[in-house]
Formats: structure tokens, sequence, C-alpha cells
């Protein structure tokens, strides 16, 4: 949110207050408050009323400095909170004349006592990034109250990340709202927001706080990052790197590492499409078809129409399209496959389970009493109080039904219209609750596999997520167009949310909406098959390949094989991403942060440290990318590829830019 009328003046109704000096330090044990009037304290005629902000600052794990600013204290804290795993650091504060210093590791907070408000962050000799005069502030505004933090932006400084977003990945000049929106792939809601930046300068910072948190990064004060949260209390963790990878091990350390997946995951996935008729001819069909064309699948997914229309969800199988479920599944699953099927969390009032929700208590009320529900996605729809255990239980127990059917995992679809009118069980902020839900909703069912199948078992595909989602993978990317530009667009969302820690993504291969053209089914299938997690769906339409061309299936045929033949190396990266929060794919800046020309890069990626992937962009074939330094090897030919240059060159189909980094060994499976 914007809070001036350029330079100068305040938007109009709106009043700031700012710290203007530090009064009083008190240190301890890693632990450092400071005291800041919003005057400067002349006389002892200026102590005798406020505003007065505390900045409490804490060392959480080394190299972490959290700091709350705090006007009024008394405000009911009803949670939801982000759980940290915190190792603190117990070095005591200091304060002398001159300054008030926190040090964790090699990163120290350092406010300046002896003239004008003045707060910075210093690591190894360097200021990373810090405050000064209006920039930290207290604001009064027709919408209420906010505390709003700004950090310095120094020259050629480039902002990643605060979720899944699919405009450009550098941040710089955006305006982010962080509050989950189920807004397709296509404009500037998205549904994965983290309230969580990473930059190239070293530090990253975490807004720790589960409501809607607003980002102006540099788009407000153009050599300042921004952000500001509704209330008395703004608290935000600054984690120093200082590379990109280094940010990323710390914050996951913190809010969680992506969990360990299953090999089969990362084999191919078909699902029966959204809208599309359906039943276990047309199922069987597609695999007998997959078959005989020699495709291998690894998983396959029933979209929503495997219940009854207008009963979403009752988690029981159309008995006009699926009379005998459990004999299906196993005859699916002697094929081998692995079956998904499609969940929300929600229940629609034809759903039996509405009138049982209803009456336990196990749906969100109303504040007068009553079951929340509105008309849109179902008629009549509720949604579950995750936040009552019981509730919990009873929700987890009819999925438990189908995973003794035989389904294997879930599509844990939506979460983001999370209402705020509403009251929780627990009592929580339905404002905090807003992004939060989605992460008991999916908690709730990445546990219930874990229990059933297996610690190492467990996958989702999710498509809500909040800070600490990257624990209950996968994600995928959500309802994109069938275009090259939604095919962009994606990636770049998949970046963003790899730059949160996220460590596997996800996206409908060829497109959601409409019906790719052969030639782009055929590109976004290299795409998709060099993604952590490949999956053709769609909506209207089906994605089997034979519906498309006889070259389609030679195009997934081929891509399919080389990943297949690249687990060895894949199974490295994913260990990785569980054991360090790096993502599998991974912005060019992540990789090469020292090389200017990476830091603006968004239509290719690293998948692992060493394969270069350019996606093919344009039905011509063309495609440009950057090779960094070195001497590259093209994997599909051997060929090599000198940087650091541009390079421009046209593909045909079963090919696109795929190089390995200079001195690497990709090591593969023989196919
Ligand atoms: C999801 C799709 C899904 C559809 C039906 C969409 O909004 O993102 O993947 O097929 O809902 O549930």
């Amino acid at each position: 949110m914007k809070f001036t009328d350029g330079y100068w003046l305040m938007r109009e109704g709106v009043q700031a207050s700012y710290p203007a000096e530090v009064l009083d330090a008190q240190a301890g044990p890693g632990s450092l408050n400071v005291y800041a009037p919003v005057t400067r304290i002349r006389h002892r005629g200026d102590l005798l009323k406020g505003p007065l902000l505390t900045f409490e600052c804490a060392a959480p794990l080394a190299d972490v400095i959290s700091v709350r600013v705090t006007h009024f204290a008394g405000g009911a804290d009803r949670g939801p909170r982000f759980p940290l795993d915190t190792v603190p650091v117990e070095e005591p504060g200091r304060i002398t004349d001159e300054e008030a210093t926190l040090t964790s590791g090699a990163l120290t907070v350092r406010f300046r006592k002896d003239g004008p408000w003045r707060m910075e962050f210093e690591a190894d000799g360097r200021i990373l990034t810090g405050t000064s005069a209006k920039a930290t502030a207290m604001l009064d505004a027709p919408e209420g109250r906010f505390i709003r933090e700004q950090l310095d932006l120094g020259v050629g400084q480039h902002v990643y990340g605060l979720g899944e977003r699919f405009g450009p990945l550098v941040k710089n000049g955006q305006t982010v709202d962080v509050w989950n929106a189920d807004g397709g792939t296509a404009s500037e809601q998205a549904y994965k927001n983290v309230p969580f930046f990473l930059t190239d300068a070293g530090y990253g910072v975490f807004v720790n706080h589960t409501g809607h948190v607003s980002f102006e990064v540099g788009s407000e004060a153009v050599s300042r990052v921004q952000f500001s949260v509704g209330g008395e209390s703004l608290e935000y963790l600054l984690i120093y790197g200082p590379t990109p990878k280094e940010i990323l091990r710390k914050y996951t350390a913190l809010t969680g590492r992506p969990a360990k997946l299953p090999e089969w995951s990362f084999g191919l996935w078909l699902s029966t499409s959204f809208t599309t008729s359906y039943d276990e001819e047309t199922v069987t069909s597609f695999l007998d078809g997959m078959a005989e064309r020699d495709l291998p699948l690894s998983v396959f997914h029933f979209d929503s129409f495997w219940m009854r229309e207008f009963h979403w969800c009752d988690f029981e199988w159309d008995p006009r399209t699926f009379p005998d479920p459990a004999g299906m599944l196993r005859r699916l699953k002697e094929r081998g496959l692995k079956i998904c099927v499609w969940i929300n969390p929600y229940i629609a009032q034809r759903s039996p389970l509405f009138a049982e929700g209803k009456e336990k208590g196990y749906l969100l009320r109303r504040p007068d009493g009553g079951v929340w529900q509105w008309d849109l996605w179902q008629p009549g729809l509720a949604v579950v109080d995750f936040t009552n255990p019981e509730a919990r239980r009873w929700w987890a127990s009819k999925l438990e039904a189908l995973l003794d059917m035989g389904v294997d995992c879930f599509k844990t679809d939506f979460g983001e219209r999370i209402p705020t009118d509403v009251v929780y069980h627990d009592g929580s902020d339905p404002e905090g609750m807003h992004n939060y839900y989605t992460q008991l909703y999916n908690e709730t069912v990445f546990e219930l596999l874990r229990e059933h199948k297996g610690e190492d078992e467990a996958v989702v595909f999710a498509r809500s997520a909040t800070a600490g989602g990257q624990k209950f993978p996968v994600h995928w990317g959500g309802d994109c167009e069938s275009t090259f530009p939604a095919m962009a667009e994606s990636l770049r969302g998949g970046l963003s949310l790899g730059l949160c820690g996220f460590g596997y993504w996800s996206h409908d291969i060829g497109g959601f909406e409409g019906t790719p053209d052969a030639e782009l089914f055929k590109r976004w299938i290299a795409f998709g098959l060099l993604s952590s997690h490949s999956r053709l769906h769609g909506s209207e339409s089906y994605r089997v390949p034979w519906a498309f061309d006889e070259e389609s299936v030679d195009v997934l045929r081929h891509f399919t094989e080389l990943k297949l033949s690249l687990m060895p190396y894949l199974r490295e990266v994913a260990r990785e991403a569980h054991e360090d929060g790096v993502p599998m794919m991974r912005a060019m800046v992540l990789e090469f942060p020292e090389d200017p020309a990476c830091a603006t890069l968004e239509l290719q990626y690293m998948l692992g440290s060493d394969l270069l992937v350019a996606p093919v962009f344009d039905p011509s074939g063309d495609v440009s990318y950057y090779v960094p330094e070195g001497e590259w090897t093209r994997l599909l030919t051997g060929e090599k590829v000198a940087g650091p240059r541009w390079v421009k060159e046209n593909h045909g189909v079963l090919s696109l830019p795929l190089l390995v980094r200079p001195g690497a060994v990709i090591p593969l499976e023989d196919r």
C-alpha cells in the first residue's frame, strides 16, 4: 500500500509518525530493545507523551536478526503465527554512547545513538541495508493503522521472490500484495503468496506476519523496499547470506525444508482434464494408448468430476460413471500406476458432509453462529475449519477411505478464497488465517499420507501456499492459458516460487484454459519434462498427445525418456532441495549471482546446478538465451558452446537449448 503522494506530501488522510532518535536501549543475551520517540527530545516537556516506538531485536538463528517494531503492545495475539525452527544466538546486545548493537553470527544490527535516526544491518564489514529518517513509520490512514518499514535499496540491487508471481522475476518497481487469491496466472494476483524476498545484495527478508502484507519494491520510494502490515506491530527477519543459496538455506532452516519425495512422483502424470467427459473406459483407452505408443506413465490423475456435480466434496465416486471404483483402481494399479484424485477443502450444500459438518460445528461460522456459505464454485459452499482438531480428523477420515481403496495421492486444489467475516474454532484472527488456511489444509493431507504411505511417500499436488508450504510438496502453477505468453508467465511464477524455498514445481503441460495448437503443445512438453514434476492437464480438452498429432507422441516419448534417463542426476538435485531448501528449478541468479547478466533472466533456468534449460517460446523454434562463462556442452549432441555470450538459434521440436555446465558430469541412466 502506498502512503505518500510523491516525495513531499502524504496521501490525503494519512498521518505518519517516524522514530526520531534512540532515547534508551536495553540489552540482554541475544536481545536488544530500543525505545524511539517520534520527536527529538529537547527538554523534559517532550517526555510527556507518545507515541514511543519499541524496536525489539533478537537472534533466532546465526546470521539472522529479527526486528519487531511495536506501538501499542496490548493487543490480543490470536494467531496464527508461522512456526519457526529457531536456534537462538545468545551473544548479548551492546550499548555504548554512540550505538546500540546486536550481533548474530556475521550479522550486526546497529542503532545510532549520536545523531538522527539510523538503523543499519552490517555483515563482514559491509552495510547491507538500513533505514534512515522517515523510513520506518507508524501510519494512520483512512484504511486504519499500519506499521511500515522501508529498507535502503542500493544502486543495481535486485529483489526477488514474494511467492509464485507471474510478472517480471525482478520485483523492483512492483507493488505486491501478499494475499492469496484464486486469480489465474495472468495477473498480479497469486495462489502462493510468501512474505519473503531475497536480494542479490547479500540478504533476504521474511516478514513474520500471516495476514495481508503489502510490499512496495522501489515502487513508492524508488530506492527503498517497503513493507507494511495493518495493526500496531510489524516483525521481520533479516537473513544474511551472503549468496542467494545461503539466504535460502537459512530461510528454510527457519520455515522448513521441502519434504523428500518418492521417485515415482518425478515420472509423467496424465490427467482426465477438468470438464471433459470420462469414465473407466476413457481412462483405460488413455492408458492403452500410452502403452501402445511406448509412453512411460507414472501417475494417473482424476480431476473434479470423479465426484458428482454439485457435491464437491463428498469424496464419493460418481456411481453413474464409476460404478466399481475399487475394482477400477485395482485394474489401473495392476499397470504399475499411482493414482491421484482431485480434492478441495470446500463442502457443497448437496454433499452429505455438509449437514454432518454443520451439526458437529466443523465448518467455518459467521459471527452470528451460522455456517459461512456462498454460491461461488459450488452451490451453498462451506469451508472446513482446520483449526478444530476434531474437524481435521473427521475430514481426513473421508480421505482415508480413498487411500484404503487404492488412491496414492491427492491434488489439493483451492484454499485461496478464504473468507475473513468468519469465526474460527481456535479463535484465530480471520485476517491472519486467510493466507495461512492453506497450510493447515495441506498439512492435514500430507500428514495423513505420511501416516498411511510412509515418511517419504507422501505427495500432494497443491495450488495454494504460504511461507512454510514448501514442507508439503508438490506445487503446481494453476490455471494458465494455452499460449506461449502463458507458458512464459508460468515459468516466471515457478522461478519466483523457487526463490522462496519451494523445492519442486510443476505446471499444466499445454496450458489449462483452451486447447494448445500442436506446435505450442510440443514446446510445452519439452519444458514440462525438464521441470521437477511433469503433468499433462487441461480444462476442456484432453492432453493425450495423439489428440494433437503423431509428432506430439514422438516429442512426449523423447522428453519423457530424457527425463527418466536424467533421474540419477535429478535424484541428487532433489536431495539438495530437501536438505538445503535450494529449488530444483533455479533462476539463473541463484547459480550465477556474480554474473550481472544473469540478474534479470527469467526465460531460462538451471535444472539443478549443472543443466541450463532454455525453453522455446516461439512457434518458429527460434530461441535466444544467455550462456555464462566457460565451455558448456550440449547434452543432446555433445557440441560445445562457449560463454559468456548470448546465443540465438533455432530448434526442431525434439530439441531445445540444454547445456551442461563447464566441468560438470551428468550421470545418466541407460534406458
Ligand atoms: C484448477 C484446475 C482444476 C479445476 C477443477 C481449477 O481451478 O486449478 O487444475 O482442473 O479447478 O477443479
